[in-house]
This record gives structure tokens, sequence and C-alpha cells, in this order.
């Protein structure tokens, strides 16, 4: 392949970063057979998942990493990955049409380099296994019975575990896990344990009116409580999104939480997050990674766009930069036009929101949003004072 000068740039500048990268994160996961990232923290498919399909990539980009800088602790991680795959190797049933994935990129790769003869062992017994199963397999049809005739019965029965429909749709089974995972993430991020309308308490609200409102917090509170109550057992068909404004400690994220341990319960996706958060994610998408160990922002950034409700807390607090104020502009509006739920938080009223974010921004919020302002004396001061 001819590559010209500016892609050979690209290339090598590209290459120095991967390599850059990988160096910490080879450190940090050497004992480790990672999939994917929680929390800016690797996770370990040895053990018990020792048959998972991609058990043998960890080990072929450490082969790569070796042949481009000759460092011993690629190849030692890489060995060590080939030899817990072991495992899976001698587990007839563990062994399937991922075989490939597994053993190319260990042991083929590891004797094409270092031509030891254990390696080549494990390879010749991953592919003869694989013809094997190929051959079962032209048997079973031969015979008149489905090719899997033999394996044990999917757990679901429209794309046979594949997770895709043969016209390449995501199946529902994968929308659903996909949304579980979302939640589980949710989960941590919020005690969902406490946070419910039941347990929601309007004891700290005083029903003395405060003349600028018409009303008393406590009037207020238990009307905010049935709209967000209403909103979350109703979602997405009634309502559309909330704005909650107000001095901090009126209860603004407990209801949050509230809401979004509903909705998610109902079975759709819900993100919450902080502001601050949320842009620093769509800043690290743009400029790219500094710290391999966060989340990936691109997959982050999806899913504050994407996500059935989105949460968002503490609005205006984040440092104002003219990159914040596009990205706030970008998530308002993209949910708009694409008719998912957004949920916005913030201490802020609504005039210095617009001054904040601009009147595009504002204009939409004005237009989309029904507003909710808390009002009263902050619980966190009562309760401290009781
Ligand atoms: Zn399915």
């Amino acid at each position: 392949m001819q590559l010209n000068k500016k892609e050979q740039a690209w290339a090598k500048e590209t290459l120095d970063r991967v390599a850059h990268k990988l160096e910490r994160v080879a450190e940090r996961s050497k004992d480790k057979i990672p999939y994917t990232t929680l929390h800016g923290v690797h996770d370990d498919k040895s053990g018990e998942e020792i048959g998972w399909w991609t058990n043998g990539f960890w080990g072929g980009m450490m082969w790569q990493m070796y042949a481009l800088t000759g460092k011993e602790l690629y190849k030692e991680i890489a060995e060590d990955n080939e030899r817990k795959l072991d495992a899976c190797l001698m587990d007839i049933n563990r062994l399937d049409h991922d075989n490939g994935f597994r053993w190319l990129p260990t042991a083929v790769a590891d004797y094409r380099m270092t031509k030891n003869p254990a390696s080549r062992n494990r390879g010749l017994l991953a592919a003869g296994n694989l013809a094997l199963q190929r051959e079962r397999a032209e048997l079973l049809v031969g015979a008149g019975y489905p090719y899997d005739a033999l394996d044990e019965e999917p757990e679901c029965g429209l794309c046979r575990d594949s997770g895709f429909l043969p016209e390449g749709e995501p199946c529902k089974c994968l929308m659903a896990y996909y949304t579980q995972e979302q939640n589980r993430r949710l989960s941590k991020l919020l005690d969902l344990g406490n946070q419910s309308f039941e347990t929601f308490s309007l004891d700290w609200y005083s029903g003395e009116v405060w003349p600028e409102y018409g009303r008393s917090p406590l009037e207020n509170m238990k009307m905010i409580r049935e709209i967000c109550g209403d909103y979350a057992r109703t979602f997405p068909r009634c309502g559309g999104n909330l704005l909650f404004t107000g001095a901090p400690g009126l209860g603004k994220t407990f209801l949050s939480a509230c809401i979004a341990r509903e909705v998610s319960g109902r079975g759709f996706s819900v993100v919450y997050d902080t502001a601050g958060h949320v842009f620093q994610q769509f800043e690290s998408g743009k400029f790219g990674r500094e710290n391999p160990f966060e989340e990936d922002p691109d997959r982050e950034v999806n899913r504050y766009l994407n996500c059935d409700l989105l949460i968002m807390d503490d609005v205006g607090t984040e440092m104002l930069t003219s990159f914040v104020q596009s990205a706030f502009y970008r998530i308002v509006n993209d949910r708009l036009v694409n008719r998912r739920k957004t949920v916005l938080s913030t201490n802020l009223p609504m005039a210095e929101l617009e001054r904040r974010y601009g009147m595009a921004a504002a204009s939409r919020i004005r237009g989309e949003y029904q507003m909710l302002r808390f009002f009263g004396e902050d619980i966190r001061v009562l309760k401290r004072d009781r």
C-alpha cells in the first residue's frame, strides 16, 4: 500500500499515541485478560469466563506491541494470556466458531515470531477442532437437520443469540442488554436504594405562604412531587422535558434520582450525570484522550445524546467556555429533534441560563421544557440545626 506524506505522518503519529497509551495500560492490566472498561478500569475475562470470544485480542495486541518495541513486558503478557487460554482449549464446551479469534492472535502469532513448539501445538489443536466443527455442521445439514442441532437451545430464538437479525438490525435482546448495562451503571452513580417517591418526605417544607410565589413551600413541593411522579410513571407518553430550578438543598437531586429509578425500572435507558462531567466527556471526545483509563468519550457522548432519558444535574456550575456553550445547545437541541426526553437541574434562574448559554438554547428550553421552581429553606441546614 502506498501512503502519501500526509498519510505517513498521520500513521506515525497514531502509532506513537497507541504505543504511548498501551505502555501504561499494559503495565496496569498485565494480570488480566480485559474485554472492556468499567468506570475507567479494565475488567478481567480470565478465570470463569476464559471461554469469552475476545480472549485472544489482548494477547494479540501485546504481540503487536512486542513486534513494534521489542519490550519484554509485552511478550510476557502475551504468553501469559496464551497459557491461560489452555483452560478453554481443554474444555470442549468452550470451543466454538471463535477459536480463530482466540488462538490466531495468541498461539499462532507466538509461533510465527518465536517458533515455540507449544504454541504450534495449541494453534493446530484449535484449528483442528474448528475443522471438525465444520464437518459436523455439514453432516447435520446433509442429514436434514439444522447445522446447530446439537448446540444448546439459544436463549433468544429471534437472533439465535447473535444479537443481530438477518437484515443486520440489532435484536430486541441486544437492546434490552444495553439498557440493562446502562442502568447497572446508573444504579452505581445514584444510590437508588433509598430514593423513591414513597420515601420523599414533605416534613421539611414549611406550610407558610411565601408571598412572592403565592403559595407555601409545602404546597409547591406537593405539586412538584406529583408532577414528577406522573412524569416517571407515564414516561415517555406524557410530559416532555423538565427544568428544575431553585437554590441548593431543596430536593432537586433527590427527585431526579426518584425519576431515574422509576423510569429505568420500567426498562428505559436512563443516564444521570452532572453537567461538569457531561461537558468534560464532550471535550475529551474533541481533543482525544489523555488518560487511557477514562471511559471512551465518544461512547459517553453517544449515551448522553441517545439514551431515552438524560438527567443532567448541577447545570451552571461548570466552567463556562464557548465549547461548553455549544455542547449545551447540542444536547438540548439534538435531543429535542430526536424526541428524547431530558431533565435539567440548576441553581440558576432562567434569565441567568440565557445569559450563560445564549438565546438559542434558552428559547428551546422556554418552549419545550416544563419549569418547576423549588423554593423554601435549605433542608440540609434544617436537618443540621434540628
Ligand atoms: Zn435476540
